[in-house]
């Protein structure tokens, strides 16, 4: 089984030192260590950004789609072998822009997916350009003179879509990131988590100092099979009060469980080594 030790690659992290990717990539390896996610049942995808290079630190089977592509890469995944975890990285850039129209599709249909979504609010990759995250006014190399267009919320977009488990966390809070991973994973359907996620680099304004000043843990007994309640709440972004938890957890079939063609052939249990020596 891969643990916490032998998840490592031979590839060091090239992120910037600081960068709030670390310490998603940390908090997921500390949820694999303990629940088991190994080859032998997690597969994860991630597109283009920073994010994307966490392939190459996660020694698991992985798949870096084209920019905007790591969902529907792994819902084919999903489909062809539903036995499998499988968990998607993206970027705000890479989920909100270049791959908008498949978050919103593979949150309707229920993809039973866990989606975790590095959100710094720039293209990070790219050294610095205003994403859908970026909040008005914000000066970049794309923005000069600030940005004049809202920043997308990805939440409220998730929760409208049709996503089933929606949260949101911050990056340096590793231990309460790990286990909402843990809980995401074990949800039947579309589970969507916010990461906040400081680029120390290229976005000042989002940094380690802000999240840890400005975000609180959403009540407990807030109630979240409440879809308004959820989206009132997803709605609660201002530079003082930014809630941190799960916003929505409900139970909905999910796309897998309704394809009767999975069920007829049984994919989970084919023998892919024949399958192959048949149609090869
Ligand atoms: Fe992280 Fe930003 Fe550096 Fe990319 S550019 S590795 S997001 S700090």
């Amino acid at each position: 089984m891969k643990t916490l030790n032998n998840l490592k690659t031979k590839n060091v992290p090239n992120w910037c030192p600081g960068c709030g990717d670390f310490g998603i990539w940390t908090a997921f390896k500390q949820a694999a260590d303990k629940e088991g996610w190994d080859n032998s049942n997690t597969v994860i995808t991630a597109g283009i950004g920073c994010h994307g290079h966490i392939n190459n630190f996660v020694a698991l089977s992985s798949f870096e789609g084209l920019h905007g592509r790591a969902l529907p890469v792994a819902s084919g995944i999903k489909i062809a072998n539903p036995r499998l975890k499988v968990f998607v990285f993206t970027g705000d850039g890479d989920a909100l822009s270049e791959g908008g129209n498949h978050f919103i599709h593979t949150a309707r249909r229920n993809h039973d997916l866990t989606v975790i979504l590095h959100d710094n609010a720039i293209y990070g990759l790219t050294t610095g350009q205003t994403s859908p995250r970026s909040p008005k006014g914000f000066i970049s190399k794309s923005t000069p003179q600030g940005s004049f267009e809202e920043p997308l919320n990805p939440l409220a977009l998730a929760i409208t879509a049709g996503a089933t488990f929606v949260a949101r966390a911050y990056s340096g809070d590793i231990d309460y990131l790990a286990d909402l991973m843990i809980e995401a994973d074990k949800h039947k359907g579309f589970a969507f988590i916010d990461v906040l996620q400081p680029c120390v680099t290229f976005n000042s304004m989002y940094s380690h100092f802000f999240y840890q000043e400005n975000t609180y843990q959403i009540e407990a007994d807030f109630d979240a099979t409440n879809k308004q309640a959820a989206f009132d709440k997803s709605l609660e972004w201002d530079l003082k009060k930014i809630p941190v938890g799960v916003f929505y957890n409900v139970d909905k079939p999910t796309y897998e469980e309704q394809i009767v063609q999975i069920d007829k052939v049984k994919v989970e249990k084919r023998d892919i080594a024949s399958l192959y020596t048949k149609y090869s």
